[in-house]
């Protein structure tokens, strides 16, 4: 068997202990005689797995008791539509942080169902650092403030969040969720799809503070209302129960096997650091984000060449090195380092890096 170093963005590598555990149990799950992906999810087995996979959730991001975790499907991409369908329904008005690509696909969305004013941008620059916010400039009636937390594709991460006082503050955290400890008592709402550092695709969480989940707007479909969800337990309908389980066993990885989030924090400063130190001395490549906006989980880095960036992620591939090109909007390579990104993973590829450096000077 061989397993690669995966550096995808997203589906993206998955801890072994925790496939390992997936598949010894794909065949007969804990004496069922049945998979997880086989079992009816009203029975009494699914149920503790779901009821389990909340309370870890809750557990590892001290979820406050006035919040309630969803667990729906559509990815990230549908909250787009459903944080307006459900939010945006006193004043018809949100305010959003551009961002990157997720930040401006959740505005465009946000703006077929309401007023959705862009506070700031960081375009200019193709999103290599998080702009500075006025407070003064944010809406006072706005229904919620949106940012995207951690902009996957251009690897920048906020590092203090906008103050928007008495206006919610809903976050994208689909690519940093359970990188490290988070307030949660600071949002209005969360959301994620789970395929960055939760689990396989399928999976999509939202932790929505209880006041929040009113009646949406007119002609909200049953299934884009919170409430729908909440008022079922996440059981309104089937729930993506492979990928629910798959998350279960990502917690009890990151509880039993990392020790929490405050522990997972440390592991992804430490792999970032390798990373990001060896950039900052390279003399070919380059990392392409401002250092004190950067990204725990995305590492963008260029030559500056592309025939030596394409050079690079093709003998990286051969090394078993693999997903390691970046987004076609930025080009050059992307190095996800998500959770279950072991750290040797981290070294090898420097190590890598260093090699390549020497052999084409
Ligand atoms: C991947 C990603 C998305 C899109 O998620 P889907 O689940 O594919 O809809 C949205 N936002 C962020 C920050 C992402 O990383």
């Amino acid at each position: 068997m061989k397993r690669v170093y995966n550096f995808s963005a997203g589906p993206s590598v998955l801890p072994e202990a925790v496939l390992r555990r997936a598949a010894d149990e794909m065949l007969d799950y804990q004496g069922s005689g049945q998979s997880v992906m086989e079992m009816s999810h009203r029975s009494k087995t699914f149920d503790a797995i779901i009821k389990n996979t909340e309370a870890l959730l809750r557990e590892l991001m001290e979820i406050p008791d006035n919040y309630k975790v969803l667990f729906l499907q559509g990815g990230a991409s549908s909250q787009f539509a459903m944080v307006p369908m459900n939010l945006m329904t006193k004043n018809g008005k949100a305010d959003f942080v551009i961002t990157g690509q997720w930040a401006t696909k959740a505005h465009k969305e946000a703006a077929r169902y309401g007023e959705a004013n862009i506070v700031a941008s960081s375009k200019d620059k193709t999103f290599s650092y998080i702009p500075e916010l006025d407070p003064s400039t944010f809406s006072k009636d706005a229904d919620y403030f949106h940012i995207c937390y951690n902009n996957t594709i251009y690897g920048t991460k906020y590092t203090k969040l906008p103050e928007t006082g008495n206006v919610p503050l809903v976050a994208d955290i689909s690519s940093c969720i359970l990188s490290e400890p988070i307030d949660v008592s600071k949002f209005g709402l969360l959301y994620a799809g789970a395929q960055k550092n939760m689990g396989p695709a399928g999976l999509t969480v939202v932790i929505v503070r209880e006041d929040l989940i009113g009646e949406p707007m007119e002609k909200t479909p049953t299934m884009f209302t919170y409430k729908t969800h909440a008022e079922n337990d996440s059981l309104y309908n089937t729930p993506p129960c492979y990928s629910i389980y798959m998350c279960m066993l990502v917690l009890e990885w990151l509880k039993h096997d990392i020790g929490g989030l405050a522990k997972m924090k440390e592991l992804n400063e430490k792999k970032a650091k390798i990373l990001y130190d060896f950039l900052d001395q390279s003399q070919l490549f380059k990392g392409t984000v401002v250092p004190k906006d950067r990204s725990l989980m995305n590492v963008p880095f260029v030559t500056g060449n592309d025939e030596l960036d394409a050079k690079f992620i093709k003998e990286a591939g051969e090394h078993d090195f693999v997903n390691i090109k970046g987004h076609r909007s930025v080009g050059g390579m992307r190095a996800s380092i998500y959770n279950a990104m072991p750290i040797e993973g981290v070294e090898k590829l420097v190590a890598f890096m260093k090699e390549f450096e020497q052999n084409n000077k």
